[in-house]
């Protein structure tokens, strides 16, 4: 039997080291960045901090927010090809362009003929192929096929979480590939399967891989707070790929649920004047794609054999969302003078890395 020693980390291990800079404030940092491809022969400029194409963030509420700050928006699979359109005609107009939105798609026949439907109105040139297992040759073929039936598209596909077979998906026609296997907010692959690597360790393996063969990953999963994006792009990661973080919001999606509390239930500190009346908090739904709750939800209910490999969670009403995607920001351009990084392409070279067992004081709690 083999095992692998190195060490394995996740996001939670590492702090990043602070540095002598000569980067006099954070409006001295540049987050926008120029990305040219190995493939798609189109250049973006953009914050590599994608929505995650879960029915609850891949909406087209959240793209258009994600775009006002120059950040992408991966939509989900469960919009028809014409709710795609017309938001893709729609966008167009208000926003400029979709250079900043992918269109999701399965490796199924039925997935192509809906991709092909989108992408013949030529509105957007930008597919993310994904499925669970990324081991399973079926992306492969599928993701061979998408390149050599949309030779300039932009491609991303996914998820794996080793070296070699980012390379092999870059080979075969993928500008970016999506690495991560478990880390997610509401995924229980690892609890059910066994199956899985720490998020931060594959970052980095799979970064240098796809860099050696001229193309990009796009870490997905893991980030729970403005500080994980930082570390996972100082790590090597051109895009990051974010759920849970964005779930909750206004224009998330998922089923809006009230609470009543009875006196005293409710967090005291945050409650004070009403400690003595019902308290109504507000929750959003937010669930795994493969949770059981989702299949149910889209696809007419749980497979006898497929397992459940997510779970279900309510989250409190966060607002809206652009408060939260300034406070990532402000994260990424405050640790960028830290480490002396004027640019986020500069983020890895200035990086280095502290191994710690202890990363939070959570004395007043988690927040
Ligand atoms: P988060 O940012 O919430 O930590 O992770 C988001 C990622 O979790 C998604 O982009 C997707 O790759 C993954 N994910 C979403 N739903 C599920 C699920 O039901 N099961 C598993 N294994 N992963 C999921």
């Amino acid at each position: 039997m083999r095992i692998h020693d190195d060490i394995q980390l996740d996001y939670c291990d590492v702090l990043l080291r602070p540095k002598r800079s000569a980067l006099a404030s954070r409006s001295a940092v540049n987050i926008l960045r120029e990305y040219n491809f190995k493939w798609c022969n189109r250049s973006l400029q953009a914050t590599g901090i994608v929505a995650a194409n879960m029915y609850t963030t891949g909406t087209f509420e959240i793209a258009r927010e994600m775009q006002k700050q120059n950040l992408l928006c991966a939509l989900h699979k469960h919009y028809t090809a014409q709710e795609i359109i017309d938001f893709l005609k729609d966008n167009k107009t208000t926003h400029g362009s979709n250079d900043l939105i992918f269109v999701s798609s399965g490796v199924s026949d039925n997935d192509f003929e809906k991709l092909t439907t989108v992408m013949d109105t030529k509105l957007i040139q930008n597919i993310c192929i994904d499925v669970a297992n990324g081991y399973s040759p079926y992306l492969m073929d599928f993701v061979r096929k998408v390149r050599n039936t949309w030779p300039h598209a932009l491609i991303m596909a996914g998820n794996v979480v080793t070296g070699d077979m980012c390379e092999d998906l870059i080979l075969n026609g993928a500008d970016i590939v999506k690495v991560g296997i478990g880390p997610g907010s509401v995924c229980t692959t690892r609890k059910l399967t066994g199956v899985g690597r720490p998020q931060f360790s594959t970052v980095i393996e799979c970064a240098d891989a796809a860099h050696g063969v001229g193309g990009m990953i796009c870490a997905d999963g893991g980030c729970t707070v403005p500080g994980d994006v930082c570390k996972s792009l100082c790590a090597g990661a051109d895009f990051v790929m974010l759920g849970g973080m964005l779930a909750g919001h206004a224009e998330s999606g998922g089923e809006m649920s009230t609470k009543i509390f009875q006196p005293g239930e409710v967090n005291m500190v945050d409650n004070e004047h009403c400690a003595l009346a019902l308290v109504e908090k507000q929750y959003k739904k937010f669930y795994g794609m493969s949770s059981a709750y989702a299949q149910e939800q889209h696809y007419g209910g749980l497979k006898k054999y497929r397992a459940s490999e997510g779970k279900v969670v309510e989250l409190p009403f966060r607002g809206p969302i652009e408060p939260t995607l300034l406070a990532i920001l402000g994260g990424l351009r405050s640790c960028m003078t830290y480490i002396g990084a004027k640019r986020l392409k500069d983020m890895p070279k200035c990086a280095s890395f502290y191994r710690v067992n202890r990363q939070l004081n959570t004395i007043f709690g988690n927040e």
